[in-house]
């Protein structure tokens, strides 16, 4: 079976029409006006400098007012502090029905109420950059070998451009809704979530109760210019930053003292190292191997179609090791990564000091892992404890619902044959913030990008293919519209 999407056979101009899709209902000429103003608009938003440190993300809201306001699309702004805001915007269910303009799929308004909104999220900051770095000026949206280039532009300044136009092509078209669609665009996500934990904390009443949500993550693999898999983000790990302090007496250098605290803290990061965690395969991780089976060499198939079994074999085990696209999706994780003792080569310290970063998977209890470690240190000098009061449990979205089937039919439209994936990804996303509050949250994204492309994300160069950005409005506009369309 082969891997490949005919897309890359069709040519990814980002003009073909894709029938069967709900953009295919729209003219031509109109798609193609779509296209246009999604690279406009993407160059502009790319010069918007919101680098987080500071953000300034209240330059961006003001942007994504004009246009909404403009085009005539209810919008809220929110300065919660100097020069942070959230914008919100919404179309109501029905809204356009009641205009008496002839509708483009279904002129009837059906009785009963609407369903539970959908919220397209984006964060409007970007992290910082090195301008001397770069090829193309981070700020200049300038385009140059068929890409746009700017901070940004993979993470996530091109999803929130993809999703405001999906905003003004649902008000141009008139489309029918069974449901309010939310476009929530936030601050700060890089730095603090303070964007999105304000806007929860004070105006969850706008987010109505909402069913679905989608947001940056996810990935679509372009691999010898074919698609490998579109993978969405049901989940993320959590993070859970761990504080090591061993303590021992002081002293001078010239004389060792055989339990000092470096030696005790190298003793403790001996052990951690050297610890494996516990595997757990969760249903989801399960389904995306069994997804990626076929595409494997044949021993790491038989593994992939029967994981559970396949964690008991020490081999695999072994394996596993030392491969780290496999080993975060069944484990929790530690990664040691800084490290602090004395200030003088001739002094042993009193204290010295190790950071942990630990990742923990969807439903893994923060506690337990750290009784864990410290049952396995076992130092009465050697404290253990998390860098941050609080932390949250790790969570995600199955896959049994409206919104992943329509994931799953658009991709086959535009990608036949390649699979969607399920995913759990190491980094996070503020999905988690949203989850607990009943919304089925996704990491998708209506863009394909190589490993080379997309691992421009907070690194130098960032750029996106111009025919992706005139394509992938399109895409999420199916997606959108095969869930909230009448
Ligand atoms: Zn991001």
């Amino acid at each position: 079976m082969s891997v490949c999407g005919a897309a890359a056979d069709r040519g990814l101009g980002g003009n073909e029409w894709v029938s069967g899709t709900p953009s295919a209902a729209l003219s031509r000429e109109h798609l193609a006006q779509y296209s246009d103003l999604a690279v406009t608009w993407m160059q502009e938003y790319l010069r918007i400098d919101t680098s987080n440190p500071p953000g300034n993300e209240m330059r961006a809201a003001k942007f994504f007012k004009k246009i909404l306001d403009e085009e005539g699309i209810e919008n809220r702004v929110f300065e919660y502090a100097p020069g942070r805001g959230d914008l919100w915007a919404r179309i109501p269910a029905s809204s356009h029905v009641s205009h008496g303009q002839p509708d483009m799929a279904h002129p009837t308004p059906e009785q009963g109420p609407a369903k539970r909104p959908i919220i397209l999220l984006n964060h409007m900051d970007v992290v910082t950059s090195v301008a001397a770095h770069w090829r193309v000026a981070p700020f200049s949206g300038d385009i140059k070998d068929g890409y746009i280039w700017g901070r940004g532009a993979q993470d996530m300044k091109d999803e929130g451009l993809a999703q405001l136009v999906v905003m003004v092509m649902l008000k141009r078209e008139k489309v029918a809704l069974d449901r309010d669609v939310i476009f929530l665009a936030v601050a700060d996500e890089e730095v603090g979530d303070t964007g999105t934990d304000w806007f929860i904390a004070h105006e969850g009443d706008l987010l109505e109760d909402a069913e679905f949500l989608i947001n940056e993550g996810g990935e679509n693999l372009l691999e010898n210019g074919k698609v490998k898999y579109v993978g969405v983000d049901v989940g993320e790990k959590t993070t859970f930053w761990l504080h090591l302090v061993a303590h021992g007496r002081p002293g001078h250098a010239s004389r060792p003292i055989p339990d000092s605290a470096p030696d005790r803290l190298v003793a403790a990061l001996d052990k951690i190292i050297a610890y494996r965690t516990p595997l757990r395969v969760l249903p989801v991780v399960d389904e995306f191997l069994r997804d990626m089976a076929p595409y494997e060499p044949p021993e790491r198939a038989a593994y992939y179609r029967n994981i559970r079994k396949a964690i008991q074999d020490k081999k695999f085990r072994d394996e596993l090791d030392g491969d780290e696209s496999l080993n975060f999706l069944l484990r929790d994780t530690i990664s040691l990564t800084m490290l602090g003792g004395s200030e003088q080569t001739n002094v042993i310290p009193a204290e010295a000091w190790a950071n942990l970063d630990v990742r923990i998977l969807p439903g893994g209890d923060p506690h337990e892992v750290l009784e864990a470690l410290r049952r396995l240190v076992n130092d009465p000098d050697v404290t253990i404890e998390p860098l941050e009061p609080n932390f949250r449990v790790a969570n995600y979205s199955g896959t049994d619902n409206s919104l992943y089937a329509q994931i799953r039919e658009v991709a086959a439209k535009y990608f036949p044959g390649t699979p969607v994936v399920p995913h759990i990804t190491s980094g996070y996303t503020e999905n988690q913030r949203y989850r607990p509050l009943g919304i089925v949250a996704y990491g998708f994204n209506p863009y394909t990008a190589t490993d080379e492309e997309g691992n421009t994300e907070h690194a130098n160069d960032e750029r996106i293919r111009v025919e992706e950005v005139r394509r992938g409005p399109r895409i999420l506009f199916d997606v959108v519209v095969g869930v909230a369309g009448k």
